[in-house]
Protein backbone atom coordinates (compact mmCIF):
# COMPACT_ATOMS: atom_id res chain seq x y z
CA UNK A 1 0.00 0.00 0.00
CA UNK A 2 1.07 3.84 -0.99
CA UNK A 3 -0.11 5.85 2.34
CA UNK A 4 3.06 6.82 3.33
CA UNK A 5 4.37 8.30 6.58
CA UNK A 6 4.21 11.59 5.35
CA UNK A 7 0.26 11.10 4.30
CA UNK A 8 -0.32 9.59 7.72
CA UNK A 9 -1.75 11.80 9.90
CA UNK A 10 -3.23 12.47 13.57
CA UNK A 11 -6.04 14.22 15.00
CA UNK A 12 -7.37 14.99 18.72
CA UNK A 13 -11.08 14.09 19.23
CA UNK A 14 -12.87 14.10 22.37
CA UNK A 15 -16.53 13.18 23.16
CA UNK A 16 -17.61 16.04 25.15
CA UNK A 17 -19.91 15.36 28.09
CA UNK A 18 -23.32 15.43 26.50
CA UNK A 19 -22.23 12.89 24.64
CA UNK A 20 -20.78 10.83 27.02
CA UNK A 21 -24.04 11.20 28.80
CA UNK A 22 -26.18 10.34 26.93
CA UNK A 23 -24.70 7.37 25.48
CA UNK A 24 -23.43 8.08 22.11
CA UNK A 25 -19.50 6.83 22.80
CA UNK A 26 -19.85 3.46 21.21
CA UNK A 27 -21.52 5.34 18.05
CA UNK A 28 -19.05 7.89 17.75
CA UNK A 29 -15.97 5.12 18.05
CA UNK A 30 -17.96 3.18 15.34
CA UNK A 31 -17.99 5.73 12.89
CA UNK A 32 -14.53 6.38 13.20
CA UNK A 33 -13.64 3.14 13.09
CA UNK A 34 -15.66 2.12 9.92
CA UNK A 35 -14.71 4.78 8.05
CA UNK A 36 -11.18 2.99 8.66
CA UNK A 37 -9.14 5.42 10.91
CA UNK A 38 -6.73 3.70 13.44
CA UNK A 39 -7.19 4.76 17.18
CA UNK A 40 -3.86 5.25 18.95
CA UNK A 41 -4.95 6.83 22.28
CA UNK A 42 -8.18 6.26 24.73
CA UNK A 43 -9.09 7.55 27.99
CA UNK A 44 -12.28 8.31 29.96
CA UNK A 45 -11.82 11.36 32.11
CA UNK A 46 -13.30 14.12 33.89
CA UNK A 47 -10.98 17.35 33.66
CA UNK A 48 -9.96 20.39 36.03
CA UNK A 49 -10.78 24.17 35.00
CA UNK A 50 -7.60 25.41 34.09
CA UNK A 51 -6.83 22.19 31.87
CA UNK A 52 -9.63 22.72 30.17
CA UNK A 53 -9.19 26.95 29.80
CA UNK A 54 -5.56 25.94 28.43
CA UNK A 55 -7.45 23.60 25.60
CA UNK A 56 -10.07 26.33 24.60
CA UNK A 57 -7.48 29.14 24.88
CA UNK A 58 -7.86 30.41 21.77
CA UNK A 59 -10.86 31.33 22.30
CA UNK A 60 -10.75 33.08 26.00
CA UNK A 61 -11.62 36.42 24.75
CA UNK A 62 -14.94 34.72 23.18
CA UNK A 63 -18.58 35.53 25.20
CA UNK A 64 -19.23 31.97 25.47
CA UNK A 65 -15.91 31.07 27.15
CA UNK A 66 -16.68 30.60 30.87
CA UNK A 67 -20.08 28.89 29.76
CA UNK A 68 -18.23 26.65 27.40
CA UNK A 69 -15.49 26.04 30.39
CA UNK A 70 -18.43 24.77 32.56
CA UNK A 71 -19.70 22.42 30.19
CA UNK A 72 -16.50 20.55 29.57
CA UNK A 73 -15.39 19.90 32.93
CA UNK A 74 -19.56 18.96 33.56
CA UNK A 75 -18.61 15.51 33.32
CA UNK A 76 -16.31 12.58 31.94
CA UNK A 77 -14.87 13.13 28.48
CA UNK A 78 -13.78 10.52 25.90
CA UNK A 79 -10.30 11.79 24.18
CA UNK A 80 -8.87 10.07 21.37
CA UNK A 81 -5.74 9.63 18.81
CA UNK A 82 -7.03 8.87 15.53
CA UNK A 83 -4.52 7.99 13.31
CA UNK A 84 -5.08 7.62 9.63
CA UNK A 85 -4.23 9.71 5.65
CA UNK A 86 -6.37 13.30 6.12
CA UNK A 87 -8.01 12.35 9.22
CA UNK A 88 -7.55 15.87 10.72
CA UNK A 89 -9.90 17.38 7.64
CA UNK A 90 -12.12 14.06 7.47
CA UNK A 91 -12.55 14.02 11.28
CA UNK A 92 -14.22 17.49 10.88
CA UNK A 93 -16.46 16.40 8.03
CA UNK A 94 -17.30 13.28 10.17
CA UNK A 95 -18.08 15.82 13.18
CA UNK A 96 -20.25 18.22 11.37
CA UNK A 97 -20.72 21.80 11.17
CA UNK A 98 -19.59 23.89 14.47
CA UNK A 99 -23.62 24.92 15.04
CA UNK A 100 -25.66 21.39 14.83
CA UNK A 101 -28.12 23.96 13.22
CA UNK A 102 -25.90 24.23 10.28
CA UNK A 103 -24.20 20.34 10.56
CA UNK A 104 -25.40 18.17 7.30
CA UNK A 105 -27.59 15.13 8.43
CA UNK A 106 -25.10 12.00 8.77
CA UNK A 107 -22.85 13.69 10.33
CA UNK A 108 -22.79 13.61 14.16
CA UNK A 109 -23.67 16.71 14.70
CA UNK A 110 -26.13 16.67 12.46
CA UNK A 111 -27.49 13.33 13.73
CA UNK A 112 -27.12 14.07 17.32
CA UNK A 113 -27.69 17.64 18.33
CA UNK A 114 -29.40 21.04 18.48
CA UNK A 115 -27.71 23.26 20.62
CA UNK A 116 -24.02 25.01 19.70
CA UNK A 117 -22.94 24.78 23.58
CA UNK A 118 -24.56 21.08 23.69
CA UNK A 119 -22.72 19.79 20.40
CA UNK A 120 -21.21 16.90 21.72
CA UNK A 121 -17.69 16.26 19.90
CA UNK A 122 -14.42 17.93 19.65
CA UNK A 123 -12.31 17.60 16.31
CA UNK A 124 -8.81 19.19 16.19
CA UNK A 125 -9.42 22.03 12.88
CA UNK A 126 -5.58 21.27 11.89
CA UNK A 127 -2.63 19.42 12.00
CA UNK A 128 -1.21 22.00 13.88
CA UNK A 129 -3.91 22.28 16.49
CA UNK A 130 -3.89 17.95 16.59
CA UNK A 131 0.10 18.33 17.67
CA UNK A 132 -0.34 20.61 20.00
CA UNK A 133 -3.94 18.94 21.33
CA UNK A 134 -2.65 15.67 21.47
CA UNK A 135 0.68 16.80 23.56
CA UNK A 136 -1.61 18.42 26.38
CA UNK A 137 -3.92 15.21 26.71
CA UNK A 138 -1.96 12.84 25.83
CA UNK A 139 1.88 13.88 27.92
CA UNK A 140 2.93 10.22 26.77
CA UNK A 141 2.31 10.49 23.42
CA UNK A 142 0.02 7.80 20.93
CA UNK A 143 0.07 4.37 21.97
CA UNK A 144 2.31 2.72 19.38
CA UNK A 145 0.98 -0.15 17.40
CA UNK A 146 0.36 -0.69 13.77
CA UNK A 147 -3.05 -1.69 12.43
CA UNK A 148 -2.80 -5.44 9.64
CA UNK A 149 -5.77 -3.58 8.11
CA UNK A 150 -3.99 -1.08 6.06
CA UNK A 151 -3.29 -3.02 2.80
CA UNK A 152 -6.88 -3.00 2.80
CA UNK A 153 -7.96 0.57 3.19
CA UNK A 154 -4.67 2.16 1.78
CA UNK A 155 -3.81 1.43 -1.97
P1 LIG B 1 -15.41 23.63 16.81
O1 LIG B 1 -15.67 22.79 18.05
O2 LIG B 1 -16.32 23.25 15.69
O3 LIG B 1 -13.95 23.65 16.43
P2 LIG B 1 -14.99 26.31 17.87
O4 LIG B 1 -13.57 25.93 18.04
O5 LIG B 1 -15.30 27.58 17.16
O6 LIG B 1 -15.83 25.14 17.16
O7 LIG B 1 -15.68 26.41 19.29
C1 LIG B 1 -15.38 25.46 20.31
C2 LIG B 1 -16.66 25.06 20.98
O8 LIG B 1 -17.22 26.18 21.65
C3 LIG B 1 -17.77 24.57 20.06
O9 LIG B 1 -17.64 23.22 19.67
C4 LIG B 1 -18.98 24.79 20.93
O10 LIG B 1 -19.10 23.73 21.92
C5 LIG B 1 -18.62 26.07 21.65
N1 LIG B 1 -19.18 27.23 20.96
C6 LIG B 1 -18.77 27.75 19.77
N2 LIG B 1 -19.52 28.81 19.41
C7 LIG B 1 -20.43 28.97 20.41
C8 LIG B 1 -21.49 29.87 20.65
N3 LIG B 1 -21.77 30.84 19.79
N4 LIG B 1 -22.22 29.72 21.78
C9 LIG B 1 -21.95 28.73 22.66
N5 LIG B 1 -20.97 27.85 22.51
C10 LIG B 1 -20.21 27.94 21.40
MG1 LIG C 1 -12.31 24.41 17.43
Amino acid sequence: FTATEEEMEQTFIMIKPDGVQRGLVGEIISRFEKKGFTLKGLKLQTVEQSFAEKHYEDLAKKPFFAGLVQYIISGPVVAMIWEGKGVVATGRKIIGATNPAASEPGTIRGDFAIDVGRNVIHGSDSVESATKEIGLWFPDGPTNWQSSLHPWIYE
